[in-house]
């Protein structure tokens, strides 16, 4: 599977071709601080299964050996890197995907950390754009 994906702005693009190892959405304080969302979906590919094709990512040391790579301009999250917890793999940012629909998250990780509101998320009512 090639999927191609890239920041908001279009200055970082890279490619993946590979089938994910997990697939998950992540729910631990750091993901949320780091991106300023309640949850963060990522696909964990081998790390020769990802490529930037543009751009140049800067890298902020989150935690211990985490590495957070994101746009330095727009300052989209893009990928995940951490060679003590996962040796080889590189996690990609989901919602970046040109098609985020391709990967769908298979389960909930760090569910510890979870905002406790985020748990019935489902159960909230929809509207196509807003309310009235
Ligand atoms: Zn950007
Ligand atoms: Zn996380």
């Amino acid at each position: 599977m090639k999927l191609e994906g890239g920041c908001q702005c279009g200055d970082v693009r890279y490619v993946v071709d590979g089938e994910p190892e997990h697939v998950a959405l992540c729910h631990c304080a750091d993901c949320r601080k780091s991106s300023g969302a309640p949850v963060v979906a990522w696909a964990a590919f081998k790390t020769p299964d990802f490529a930037l094709t543009a751009g140049n990512p800067s890298v902020y040391n989150s935690s211990g050996s985490a590495m957070r790579h994101f746009c330095p301009r727009c300052g989209t999250g893009i990928s995940y890197t951490n060679e003590a917890y996962l040796p080889g793999l590189v996690d990609i940012q989901v919602a970046t995907l040109d098609d985020p629909d391709a990967l769908p998250p298979q389960a909930h990780i760090q569910v510890a950390e979870r905002v406790g509101w985020m748990q019935h998320m489902g159960e909230l009512p929809e509207f196509e754009r807003y309310p009235g």
